[in-house]
């Protein structure tokens, strides 16, 4: 079964806390010791003979159940602190476990994971994981220690009113049992719904600029308002099974004493048993109810913990399809040459190829450029250098090297990539260049923006480089962003350096200076650049026309002009744009 695996995965997270955890249950146990002194005391002062009230006598009897309920409140402190603060250090592990698990997956990974989805699980789960590595753990212990040290003595004192209780306790049990199973499946679909609220929501706050130029704030708010009903009526139907779990175990437990009395009461006045016997009794049957009771509120949070600890599995079963394998070790320094050996890929296994036999070599220090229609596979050819994609074995080598040969961190670290969608950090324009470069000097950050042609636009910002970017300070425009996405590619000084329509959102006059500035620092190493603008690659030692996933066309500006072919045409249309645009 599925649970017991996942609760075998879970244990591994306690072995750190070994020390803290037997010296908990070692506390639990003392204190439920200790605490099953009292009713002893008590019933020893009121069968002590006594002819005529003894102050003295008195004090001592007082004083040992006071000193009982003393050491035994000591230890049930700490108990909790040792085990919940467990509980609390394995959230912790887990949920860094859980985040770096995350960020070891590859792109795929976040096409098919909602981010809400994910977030609900890294919270509201795991909490619910943590009160089954904390209470559900102690109130359990508690319940086994009460009942195996309380009921020997109960049988002691009366073997026939112990008996009696046998009639109602499977009873308690067979509901904890029935309403656990409730308990499970419903709080599964709970949490279940409470992703999908969690992504929706997310969408819509991402997207708020979509929501609100479409004037859909109405609809989207009565979208979400369904499903947070629905979530609300899934609540309920848990809140019906748990509102009847508790009276249900309360009148049990009630009619319990209502045998004691009836067979009590009689031994009592016949003397076959003292009075004190019988209060120590009825004491001690208090002491096994708060467990039983407990034991209805621990099987709910064990149903709702494996219930959330089977949804963080299926993430954390997920092996990152990308990943370094023992045997990857270190390549000789890249260099930056590329080349596609008969490279056809897909998305999918069994869909159409969105790259059909790609082979291209491109030598150290080669500027080359994809020119293409939308949905040609360009961005698709940039993703799979860096491995955000992963290429068929053998097609694709970087130096001579088969790419997958290398490990992740040194591949990425040699290349410098801004993808088609930029992206920025809430955090300084100085932090956004420098991502990804630790103790980065200002000078080098500084160098970077003027290459990337950022210097004027920071020049201008309230705090310069210090200045916020995102929610809390300033927003940049899109050819702002895209500029500081290349001054942060640039930083890192990348062997290659592949920019993925990264001008589109600059003026053609500022595109030739960062072009002409990027050459400068790009001598000797290898770029790719794509575009849909032919200014843009016109100066490239190489132009691939990409239509449908293959290379139709290849060469240089001018031998593709004089090829009058695909590029020919573009090149065309283009000019006579510009051309209307003039006039
Ligand atoms: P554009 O000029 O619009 O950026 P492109 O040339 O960069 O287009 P790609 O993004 O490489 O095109 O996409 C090529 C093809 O692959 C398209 O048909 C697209 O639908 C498909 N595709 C892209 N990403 C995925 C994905 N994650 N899963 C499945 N198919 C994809
Ligand atoms: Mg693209």
């Amino acid at each position: 079964m599925i649970v017991v695996d996942d609760l075998k995965k879970f244990a591994r997270y306690f072995r750190p806390y070994k020390v803290q955890l037997s010296v908990g249950i070692a506390c639990i146990l003392a204190s439920t010791a200790f605490g099953l002194f009292i009713p002893l005391f008590v019933g020893q002062a009121i069968d002590a003979n006594w002819t005529q009230v003894s102050w003295a006598r008195l004090t001592v009897s007082a004083g040992k159940v006071l000193g009982a309920s003393i050491i035994s409140g000591t230890f049930l402190f700490l108990q909790r602190r040792l085990l919940i603060g467990v509980s609390r250090n394995i959230e912790y592990d887990m949920r860094k476990e859980f985040y770096e698990h995350l960020v070891g997956q590859p792109l795929s990974f976040f096409h098919e994971h909602r981010t809400g989805d994910l977030m609900a699980r890294a919270t509201s789960d795991l909490s619910a994981v943590r009160q089954l590595a904390g209470p559900v753990i102690m109130y359990s212990l508690q319940t086994v220690f009460v009942v195996v040290l309380v009921l020997p003595l109960m049988f002691v004192l009366n073997w026939w009113l112990t008996l009696l209780l046998f009639v109602t306790m499977p009873l308690v049990s067979l509901t904890v049992k029935y309403f656990g199973q409730q308990v499970h499946t419903r709080f599964e679909k709970i949490q279940e719904f409470f992703a999908d609220i969690m992504a929706r929501a997310q969408e819509n706050f991402t997207g708020v600029r979509v929501v609100r130029a479409y004037a859909q704030e109405d609809a989207e708010m009565a979208a979400f308002n369904a499903l947070n009903w629905q979530y609300a009526e899934r609540n309920l139907a848990l809140v019906r099974v748990e509102a009847l779990m508790r009276p249900l175990m309360t009148f049990l437990i009630g009619f319990g004493y209502v045998l004691i009395i009836w067979q009590g009461v009689p031994l009592a006045v016949r003397g076959e048993i003292t009075v004190g016997e019988f209060t120590m009794f009825n004491l001690y049957l208090a002491r096994l109810i708060w467990p039983l009771i407990a034991l209805g509120y621990v099987v709910n949070l064990y149903q709702r913990g494996t219930a959330s600890l089977k949804r963080l599995n299926t993430i954390m079963r997920i092996e990152p399809a990308i990943a370094d394998t023992p045997t990857t070790v270190e390549q000789p320094a890249i260099k930056g040459a590329i080349e596609f050996r008969h490279m056809t890929f897909r998305y999918r296994p069994n869909e159409e190829p969105v790259l059909q036999d790609i082979n291209l070599r491109i030598p150290t220090g080669q500027r080359v450029a994809f020119v293409g229609r939308t949905g040609s596979g360009k961005s698709t050819i940039a993703n799979l250098i860096p491995r955000l994609l992963d290429a068929p074995d053998g097609t694709l080598f970087i130096d001579g090297i088969e790419i997958h040969k290398y490990p992740l961190a040194q591949l990425r670290s040699s290349i410098g990539y801004v993808p088609q969608e930029t992206f920025l950090f809430s955090d300084s324009v100085k932090e956004n260049i420098a991502f990804g470069v630790e103790d980065a000097e200002i000078a080098e950050v500084e160098t970077a923006a003027q290459i990337a042609g950022l210097s004027g636009d920071i020049a201008g910002f309230p705090d310069r480089y210090e200045a916020l970017v995102g929610e809390r300070g300033i927003t940049l425009s899109g050819g702002q962003k895209q500029r500081t996405a290349i001054a942060r590619a640039v930083l890192r000084e990348p062997r290659i350096l592949i920019l993925d329509d990264a001008l589109s959102s600059v003026d053609t006059y500022t595109e030739e200076q960062i072009l002409g500035q990027l050459r400068g620092v790009m001598r000797g190493r290898t770029s790719l650049i794509i575009s849909h603008r032919i200014s843009t690659v016109r100066d490239a030692d190489i132009i691939c026309v990409l239509d449908e996933g293959r290379i139709i066309e290849r060469g240089t500006h001018e031998e593709l002009i004089a090829l009058d072919g695909a590029y020919a045409d573009l090149y065309e249309r283009q000019l006579l744009e510009e051309e209307l645009a003039a006039t």
